[in-house]
This record gives structure tokens, sequence and C-alpha cells, in this order.
């Protein structure tokens, strides 16, 4: 790829932490997947956040090498480590996305208690968005954050679904409606819920086709109480602070696109160079050329997409103003890791399907789930299509 949006510093950083994932991700990646193991997850959590890669994301709070963290850094992190295993890099991307709302909106007080231990490796955050009833209709959640003047408390009450480090989590950003009843602003309110605030419980967790290692599952809030400075942003400005979370979760999201994207044309470019067919490399078949060309093609405009709406974020771009072209970033590279791994698999024939010829079939699995997390592709289009008619109204 030509990484044509990226400075020497930016290359200089990807070269870096590739080393560092090379060390420190790769010996450990066949264990999360074949034996789907936390603890070697959390081991390199704690590896990455003692580097200070977790802070990249936070220029005042970054105590690393370089000196111009952001989200391109970021987002190469992702892509990196995505391209090694996917599943783990979900965690990171997860415990990304419950820092951000946590420096942006949270107290001084409550950054140092939760924002802190996560981006040093101690803790794990969640989100709380998705529930039995609600999944791209979020603002139709039935969760409830209401205030009790009676203790000055905030009460949270309900049931989450598919939440990315559910039953490990040790603080989870709890999204749900304050009601109209006169007390406080109504609307979708943020609340930073720690795992031993009693009341909070995890039926169950689920078994995925892909992504083996990450733990995914359900999270309830039963009575669930947290003091008032819990609140993050306000009551009722739950709704801006999860657009400004979407926007970099699906930035990051493109970078986990486009590592898995890469890992797999690197396997159909060998397959293609050393397998013989009718006498020939199969990559002599037109036929072949023009999947090895598709890939390649999707895979460069998948990365200027993504790249162009992290440096637009590094550069001050963010809320409605990067909704777009961060929608744009997520639905390009996930949909480009799903045509690629696709294409790998039929490049491969049956040692594309097979767990002994190498990670193909790990990768088709693995990429299935990026069309769907963060927003699925059918929402992104509604975002960009959105931003291009402003004057009419969508039908969702
Ligand atoms: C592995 C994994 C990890 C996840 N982690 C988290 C997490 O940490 N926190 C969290 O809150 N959530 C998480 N999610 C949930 C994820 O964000 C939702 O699955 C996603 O938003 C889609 O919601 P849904 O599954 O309820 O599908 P639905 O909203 O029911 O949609 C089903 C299908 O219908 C389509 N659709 C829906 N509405 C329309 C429409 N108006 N027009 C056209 N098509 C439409 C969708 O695009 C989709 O294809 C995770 C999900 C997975 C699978």
């Amino acid at each position: 790829m030509q990484d044509f949006l990226l400075t020497d510093e930016d290359r200089a950083f990807r070269t870096e932490v590739r080393a560092f994932l090379q060390r420190e991700l790769a010996p450990r990646a066949a264990d999360i997947e074949e034996r789907r193991d936390w603890d070697a997850v959390k081991h390199v959590v704690r590896a990455l956040a003692q580097a200070g890669y977790l802070r990249l994301m936070f220029a005042d709070l970054y105590r690393g090498s370089l000196k111009k963290p952001g989200l391109t850094h970021a987002t190469i992190l992702s892509e990196e480590a995505s391209a090694i295993n996917y599943a783990f890099e979900t965690t990171i991307a997860t415990a990304l996305s419950c820092a951000y709302p946590l420096h942006r909106h949270a107290s001084e007080a409550l950054r140092e208690a939760y924002l802190e231990p996560i981006l040093d490796g101690r803790a794990v955050g969640a989100i709380c968005v998705t529930e039995p009833g609600t999944g791209s209709d979020s603002a139709d959640m039935q969760t409830r954050v209401e205030y009790d003047a009676r203790t000055d408390e905030w009460v949270v009450n309900g049931f989450k679904r598919y939440i990315s480090n559910a039953s490990v989590a040790d603080v989870y950003i709890a999204y749900g409606i304050t009601p109209r009843d006169g007390t406080s602003k109504p609307g979708i309110t943020a609340v930073a819920v720690p795992k031993d605030a009693g009341g909070i419980s995890f039926p169950r967790n689920y078994t995925f086709m892909g992504r083996h290692g990450c733990i995914v599952g359900e999270v309830k809030f039963d009575n669930c109480r947290v003091p008032v400075d819990h609140v993050l942003g306000g009551a009722g400005e739950g709704s801006a602070i999860m657009r400004g979370m979407f926007n970099f979760e699906r930035a990051i999201l493109g970078g986990s696109g486009l590592g898995v994207a890469r890992s797999a044309f690197e396997i159909a470019r060998a397959h293609a160079q050393s397998r013989k067919t009718f006498g020939q490399f199969l990559g002599c078949k037109q036929l072949i050329w023009d999947k090895i060309a598709q890939m390649s093609w999707r895979i460069d405009a998948a990365e200027l997409i993504t790249y162009r709406a992290t440096k637009m974020y590094d550069a001050g771009v963010d809320g409605r103003a990067l909704m777009k072209e961060a929608a744009m970033a997520k639905l390009v590279a996930t949909e480009t890791a799903n045509f690629c791994v696709n294409e790998t698999v039929q490049i491969l024939g049956g040692d594309g399907l097979t767990k002994e010829y190498g990670r193909a079939e790990q990768l088709y699995r693995d990429a299935r789930a990026l069309t769907i997390v963060g927003g699925t592709s059918e929402m992104a289009k509604y975002l960009i299509a959105s931003r291009d008619l402003p004057d009419l109204k969508i039908n969702l």
C-alpha cells in the first residue's frame, strides 16, 4: 500500500507498534483463538497500556515516545493488532470507547477513579447501549437512569445485551433514558457504573462464530445506585456523548477492517504465487488476477477513506462535522474486510475452509462481525445519505 495520507512520523509509529505487537501479541494469538485465553488478552492489554499506547487518543494524558498522538496513531494500532488477531483488538477498541466519554465528560475525581486505571491497563471498561428490543434504533432504549432526590443518587435499571467485555469489565458506561419528571433534563443519559456498585449482574456470555477470546454478553442493572457525579456531561446529554464516541469508534473500526483485509490479502497473494493448477501458478489465471486486483484497490480505497477521517479528527473536526467521514471509514473498511476474506477463501479452495492450512477460515469467521458492530453497514449508509440529503427526513 502507498499509505499516501500518512507522514514519516506515522510510518515510524507503525514500525514501532508492529514490532511491539509481534513481540507481545503474535506469540499469544493461537492461545486466544484456540483456548479463548482471556489471561493472554489481559496480558497484552496491560503491556500496551504500560508502554503508553492506550493513551494515544488523549494528547493531554499521553506519556509515550512520540510527540503527536491522536486518532491516526490509535487507528494504526488497531490496524496492526487486527492484522494479527481481531478478537484481541476488540478488547482495546472497547477500552478506548469507554475511556473516551470518561476523558471528555467526567469530573476530575471520576477520571482519576475510572479513566486512569483503564489507561494504565489495571482495569477494563464496557459500553452498554444495545438491548434485547433495541439495537440500531438505540434511541428507543428501555433502560432507565433516574435521579433519587431522597438519597441524592442516580439509579440505573435495565437489561443490556451484546456488551463487549461484559462480565470482565471493571467499569460500565451505561446509557439509559431519564424520564421527564421535572427534576432533571429528560433524554438519554450516560452514567459511569463501577462493577462493585451493587445490583449489577451478568446473566450469560454469548458464543460467537468468530472473534474467539473476546468476551461479549449480557449486563443487568437492577436498582444500581451511583453518586450524582457519576453522570457524564449532565442528564439528557447522552445522545451527543454517544455521537462523539461512535465517531472515533468507527474510525478505529476502519483500522480493524483494514488489518483483517490486509491479512487475508497477503494469504491470497502467497497462495496465488505458489499453488499450481493446470500446469501454471494459480496467479497466472485471469479470473484470479481479477480477484487480486479487486482486493488491492478496495484496500487502498479503504485506507484513504479511513485515514482521511482520522486526520480530520486530529485536525480538530468532531461531532456532526465528522459523522459522515467516520461512517464512511467504518463502512468501506469493514465491507472491504468481508470482501477480502471471502475472496481469499475462494482462492485457497479447500485449504481456505480448514484449520489445518492456515488462518483464512479464522479470518472469514472473525470478519463477519465487522459490518454489524459499532453500527451496521445499513446504519452507516443512512448517516452518509443524511448529510447528502439534508433537507429530507430519512425514513428509517
Ligand atoms: C460481537 C459484538 C459485540 C458488540 N459489542 C457491543 C458493545 O460493547 N456495546 C453495545 O452497546 N453493543 C454492542 N454490540 C451490539 C451492536 O452494536 C448491535 O448488534 C448493532 O448495533 C445492531 O443491532 P442489532 O443486533 O439489534 O440488529 P438490529 O438493529 O435488529 O438490525 C438487524 C438488521 O436489520 C438492519 N436494519 C435495522 N433497521 C433498519 C432500517 N431502518 N433499514 C434497513 N435496515 C435496517 C440492520 O442493519 C441489521 O442488518 C455488539 C454486537 C456484536 C455482534
